[in-house]
């Protein structure tokens, strides 16, 4: 799997040094306060889990699941809710968990979404953020990694619904998503 890789750009090492930085913010920033971590399907799992693991304080975990329309007949940035929360989040601290934030349209429907159920707050942890291929502003409070525009794979991000399962993150050769 590993040899589909042009580069690695992070490995699991460093993977699980920066995730636990990233939760050392998160829990003194959410100290006391009623945070539950709703990860984005599927792509998000593994991140949220090695996250919320590194979490010095308890807090509630959901899943969304998302499709995005298909190109064509996409209103760009329009997604359709495959799973919804389990937790109702009024006055609750939502901290969205999303593998990648590139161009930014996912996730402001999302948050327009959940914003609709008044919650206390919401804010973004993603794992990676191409901050450059931006098209919306969107407020990112946690980032782990930033990555130049080029499609990676790994550690839950896919091509095909292949290698979420690699425990680094590296640039998926170009022969292979063009063949
Ligand atoms: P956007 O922020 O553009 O609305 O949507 C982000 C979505 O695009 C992600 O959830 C992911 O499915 C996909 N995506 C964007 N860039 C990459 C990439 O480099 N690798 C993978 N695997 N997916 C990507």
């Amino acid at each position: 799997m590993i040899e589909d890789l042009e580069k690695i750009l992070f490995t699991e090492e460093e993977i699980h040094r920066r995730i636990k930085e990233v939760a050392g913010e998160i829990s003194s920033d959410y100290r006391g306060r009623d945070l539950v971590l709703v990860a984005v399907l599927k792509g998000a799992v593994f991140f949220m889990t090695h996250l919320a693991q590194a979490l010095s304080i308890p807090v509630r975990i959901d899943f969304l699941g998302i499709e995005s329309f298909s190109p064509g007949r996409a209103l760009p940035g329009v997604v359709r809710i495959s799973k919804d929360l389990d937790i109702a989040i009024q006055g609750m601290d939502v901290l969205i968990i999303e593998d990648i934030v590139d161009m930014g349209l996912t996730l402001r429907y999302l948050l327009n979404m959940l914003q609709e159920r008044h919650p206390h707050s919401t804010a973004v942890c993603t794992f990676v953020n191409k901050a450059t291929r931006r098209l919306v502003d969107i407020p990112v409070k946690y980032s782990c990694f930033e990555i130049p525009d080029r499609f990676v794979v790994g550690f839950g991000l896919d091509y095909g619904q292949l290698y979420r399962n690699l425990t680094c993150l590296g640039i998926l050769k170009k022969e292979i998503y063009q063949s």
